[in-house]
């Protein structure tokens, strides 16, 4: 309660008897209770999500002596249920969902519907098996209803840790814990358990420093070497962010890529990363020295930024390196994804002279199709491939996909070779150029100075 509200009501006590105050506050919460009532979901007549956090939070802590739980039920596919079976159909299964929830009307338990296909259900419990009977419950009668297609509720359940655990935490984590099973059709519910509040707060702690880390340059370039199988010699690299953190050492990329991705960080990340490629290349090439090309990672956010070409093709102007040194490495699925938009961005890089590489191909969905895409100039075979040599059906697909990519005129390299078994089946395949451990692991850009004077020296 704000400070001016506590004031008025201290004024008013002193002016009225006791009794009379009791019926003022009496008048004030029958009030607040009209007031939730009117918050009532339109089509469903369940507590929509703020009079559900008001109720839950008076349960919680009225009663705290009970232990409380909060289960979130989504479907996972209502958006195809609403096209295939249409709108009314959809909305039919929500007043039937709202139907399943009202069984369990009971003391303490406050249940809604939080927003379009998602309910909660507050409840008190004594054991974790109590909530696990509740899911089933629901599922079961969801099961029943009569549609032409399979229905797929999901379920996120988060326990109270004490009785003043704010109810909108409670809804995060166990959304949190519903995100964890999305599309899983084996998993029905999950809990939120320690693991996702360590990965929360790793992901906190991630979005929290990344910042510093881009102020302070504890961003930093890593490159491994591309090698020509047949000589041994380096014929190229690729750029990889390594995090220099100062209390946690090297943090690899894997752990802190896919939170930026999801809050758009990445793209200054990138930024950070192309410039030092440029420099590293432009320093180079005043210098005298052999130079490799070093292709980047573009993250697939990027394709919705709308200044990232001119990014591109300023930072090659301003380092004085020519487009073509640094090739564009975009992943399959973001291929997939945005279809239009980035072919249409890759064709206008390419007409300025970068090169366009499909990394991670084969791990994905693919799509043949995508192929016949003039703007691809080389296609990254993902490890995936590579390990399956070790069996007769992997050997086979490997070799004719490296036969089918080169027949249409695409450079193939292969990535993730990591013993020498590997490199003389791909020989034998005709593929020539491998990144992998086998060779070398991501370097220091010294190191790779190193290699690089070694292997291309000045003639
Ligand atoms: P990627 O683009 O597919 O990069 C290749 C990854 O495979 C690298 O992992 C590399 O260290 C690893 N690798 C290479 N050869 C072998 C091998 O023989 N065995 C094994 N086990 N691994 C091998 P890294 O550096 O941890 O990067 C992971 C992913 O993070 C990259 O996969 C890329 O998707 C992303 N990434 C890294 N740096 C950047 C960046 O600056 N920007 C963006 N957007 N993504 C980046
Ligand atoms: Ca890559
Ligand atoms: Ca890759």
């Amino acid at each position: 309660m704000e400070e001016k509200e506590k004031n008025a009501i201290r004024l008013i006590r002193e002016e009225m008897s006791e009794k009379d105050f009791e019926l003022y506050m009496y008048s004030l919460q029958k009030l607040a209770d009209k007031n939730l009532d009117n918050n009532m979901s339109f089509m469903t007549d369940l507590y929509n999500i703020r009079a559900f956090q008001v109720k839950a939070s008076e349960e919680m802590l009225q009663n705290p002596d009970l232990k409380f739980a909060m289960i979130i039920l989504d479907f996972a596919n209502f958006s195809m249920i609403n096209e295939f079976c249409g709108r009314e159909k959809g909305d039919e299964l929500l007043k039937y969902t709202a139907d399943t929830l009202r069984e369990l009307t009971a003391e303490h338990v406050v249940l809604s519907h939080l927003r379009a296909d998602i309910f909660a259900v507050f409840t008190p419990f004594n054991d974790k098996n109590e909530l696990i009977a509740i899911t089933k419950k629901i599922d079961a009668k969801i099961g029943e209803f009569k549609i032409p297609y399979r229905i797929l509720p999901a379920f996120g359940i988060c326990i109270a840790d004490s009785p003043t655990m704010s109810v909108s935490i409670m809804r995060d984590y166990a959304t949190m814990a519903l995100d964890s099973i999305k599309g899983k059709f084996y998993a029905k519910y999950a809990f939120f358990d320690e693991e996702m509040r360590d990965r929360m707060l790793l992901n906190k702690m991630i979005e929290n420093d990344i910042v510093s880390a881009l102020e302070e340059e504890q961003l930093v370039l890593y490159i491994q070497p591309k090698v020509n199988m047949r000589t041994g010699a380096v014929e190229g690299g690729e750029a990889l962010v390594r995090w220099h953190h100062p209390e946690r050492g090297i943090v690899p990329p894997g752990n802190f890529i896919p939170v930026l991705e999801k809050n758009g960080l990445i793209i200054d990340v990138d930024i950070c990363i192309w410039r030092q490629v440029f420099r590293f290349l432009g320093n180079r090439i005043k210098e005298g020295k052999k130079i490799v090309p070093i292709s980047i990672n573009i993250s697939r956010q990027h394709v919705f930024d709308n200044s990232f070409k001119d990014r591109l093709i300023n930072l090659s102007k301003e380092y004085n390196v020519s487009p073509d040194l640094v090739p564009l490495e975009l992943t399959e699925s973001g291929f997939l994804e945005n279809h239009d938009m980035m072919y249409e961005r890759m064709r206008f890089l390419k007409d300025r002279g970068f090169k366009i590489s499909m990394d991670d191909f084969g791990s994905g969905y693919s799509n043949m199709s995508m192929l016949k895409n003039e703007t691809m100039d080389e296609i990254k075979i993902d490890k995936g491939f590579v390990d399956d040599i070790a069996t007769p059906k992997g050997r086979s697909i490997l070799k004719h996909v490296i036969e089918m990519l080169q027949e249409i005129g695409l450079n193939v390299i292969v990535e993730g070779v990591e013993e020498p078994e590997q490199r003389d089946f791909l020989l034998k395949c005709g593929c020539t150029k491998a990144q992998g451990f086998y060779y070398y692991k991501p370097m220091p850009t010294s190191d790779f100075e190193a290699l690089l004077d070694e292997w291309n020296p000045v003639s």
